[in-house]
């Protein structure tokens, strides 16, 4: 049977730190299926639309990929797509404890569902979603911690 991981996220916007543990995650498993989660707790930068081309757009070389939105519980996206694992990057010791919860709640929603995780490249392991958007907002020089078209998208917004 494929091995299918799941890379669950905001993206808001994807970033290269983001990029990498994708492009690492993809060599370990069959199949990889980017998440991006529709989560109302937050108020997004770039709408649902914007973030998934973008996903789509960084990750078209990567061959055994599948980019999809999901509204909801993660174990419930896993269930369907019958993935095995949950790839999450790890940047620092202040990511830990935020991923120790949410690995603890999704093994007691489906305990055969196993959490891997990369350690962040040393090059993006400072970089993050919002350290990104706040470095945008004052038109500061992003070159290597982004995605060339994910510049292009923040220079739309800001014009
Ligand atoms: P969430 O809101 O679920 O934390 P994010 O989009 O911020 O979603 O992050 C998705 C995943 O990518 C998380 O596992 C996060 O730790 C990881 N990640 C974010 N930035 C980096 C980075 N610079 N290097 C490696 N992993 C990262």
């Amino acid at each position: 049977m494929k091995k299918i991981a799941i890379c669950p996220g905001s993206f808001d916007p994807i970033t290269n730190g983001h990029l990498d543990i994708i492009e690492r995650g993809s060599k370990l498993f069959d199949e990889i299926r980017v998440v991006l989660l529709n989560n109302q707790q937050k108020q997004p930068f770039f709408t649902i639309q914007e973030r998934l081309q973008l996903i789509q757009e960084v990750t078209k070389h990567i061959k055994n990929i599948q980019v999809d939105v999901h509204s909801g519980l993660l174990v419930e996206y896993a269930e369907k797509v019958q993935a095995c694992a949950v790839i999450r990057g790890l940047r620092a010791v202040s990511d830990f404890e935020y991923e120790m919860q949410i690995t603890a709640v999704n093994k007691k929603l489906k305990d055969e569902l196993e959490t891997v995780f990369i350690m962040a490249n040393t090059a993006y392991s400072f970089i993050s979603s919002s350290i990104v958007k706040e470095v945008a907002s004052y038109g500061g020089d992003l070159s290597g911690l982004i995605p060339n078209v994910v510049q292009t998208a923040f220079e739309k917004k800001f014009k």
